[in-house]
């Protein structure tokens, strides 16, 4: 591969796939407004290989990200930029929609006029299957969107599936678990490893919303990075979605259990004793229970998430630093 589009390059995922792509050699042309991006994820990233790397700021919906996809020529596109925040998308669906689907379709639109060989793009396991009516989830689970954002990222993978068969690319759903490591936003409404990470290192109490027996399917950022360049590496013109996590059930109170040992083993004498922690009010229609399975990936793929939940956890408390 010489040279790849990343939207959203300056966000959490989108960065640390930039920088895996420079790793490989791949000249990457990010788009990102910095809407929750920031110059820094961009320039943590740059710091790989800084020549072969450039930052456009513009939204994926106008013309200027087409024009500059044009003349750039990528042989592909991992689409990441997106509205992510669930409640903003039931408070305003009209804009997730824009962004979610209308930009996918502007950066589809782009590929094909580039002439590229693949668009993967980050959808999302949780959001899309619901509250599930089995365990683990796998992609054949019924879509139960119970938020804007999970339809309107469903319905983007339905234009990708329909442009990967019409213009004759490889379109690949990379259905997300909760995806955690360093560069997540503390301050977003979701990234709860984040949150407590920066909690953590300030002493500050962390706060559990209702019995913290909830639970999530964590999965570490590079194994997710690692997932997204396996699934463009074969270029057969065909539509694929997988789910990205690992298969695992991990309750809330299992997380905040798991943060205490990862910080008393890398806290040093001047840092502050584990934070105390508080059971909070429920958050009103919080999914209960999440977990998707990763044999397809696994299986078609050869997949598996490399980095366990303690090493990752250690390794993200002490990014936050
Ligand atoms: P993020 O907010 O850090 O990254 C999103 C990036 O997209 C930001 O840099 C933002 O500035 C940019 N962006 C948003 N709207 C844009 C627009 N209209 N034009 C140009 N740029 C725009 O979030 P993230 O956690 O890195 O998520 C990346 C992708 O992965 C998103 O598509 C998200 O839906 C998906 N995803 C994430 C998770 C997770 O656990 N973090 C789980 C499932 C799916």
């Amino acid at each position: 591969m010489k040279r790849c589009v990343v939207t959203g390059g300056a966000g959490f995922i989108g960065s640390h796939v930039a920088a895996a792509l420079l790793q490989e050699g791949v000249e990457v042309l990010v788009i990102d407004n910095l809407f929750t991006g920031t110059e820094l994820n961009f320039a943590a990233a740059a710091a790989v290989a800084p020549q072969k790397i450039s930052l456009l700021r513009a939204d994926i919906r106008e013309s200027e990200a087409r024009q500059a996809i044009a003349e750039f020529k990528p042989e592909g596109i991992f689409h990441l930029a997106a509205q992510m925040n669930v409640r903003a998308s039931v408070q305003d669906p009209i804009f997730d929609a824009s962004s979610n689907v209308l930009g996918t379709i502007n950066m589809l639109e782009a590929l094909s006029e580039a002439g590229g060989k693949f668009f993967a793009t980050s959808s999302t396991g949780g959001a899309i299957y619901g509250e599930q009516s089995y365990f683990p989830a796998d992609e054949e689970h019924p879509v139960h969107a119970e938020c804007p954002y999970g339809v309107s990222k469903r319905c983007a993978e339905h234009y990708i599936e329909y442009f990967s068969r019409a213009k004759n690319f490889r379109g690949v759903a990379l259905r997300f678990a909760n995806v955690y490591g360093p560069r997540q936003n503390p301050k977003g409404e979701a990234g709860v490893v984040a949150i407590f990470s920066e909690r953590i290192l300030r002493g500050a109490e962390l706060v559990i919303n209702g019995t913290g027996e909830q639970t999530r399917d964590f999965v570490y950022v590079e194994d997710v990075v690692r997932a997204c360049l396996l699934s463009v590496r074969d270029r057969t013109p065909k539509f694929l979605t997988y789910n990205v996590g690992t298969g695992r059930e991990t309750s809330l109170n299992q997380l905040v259990s798991g943060m205490r040992v990862a910080w008393n083993d890398i806290r040093t004498p001047s840092d502050p004793e584990f934070s105390a922690v508080r059971n909070g009010p429920a958050m009103p229609g919080e999914q209960f229970r999440s977990v998707i399975a990763i044999d397809k990936i696994n299986r078609e793929l050869q997949w598996v998430p490399a980095i366990s939940l303690e090493e990752g956890l250690r390794r993200t408390i002490n990014s936050f630093r």
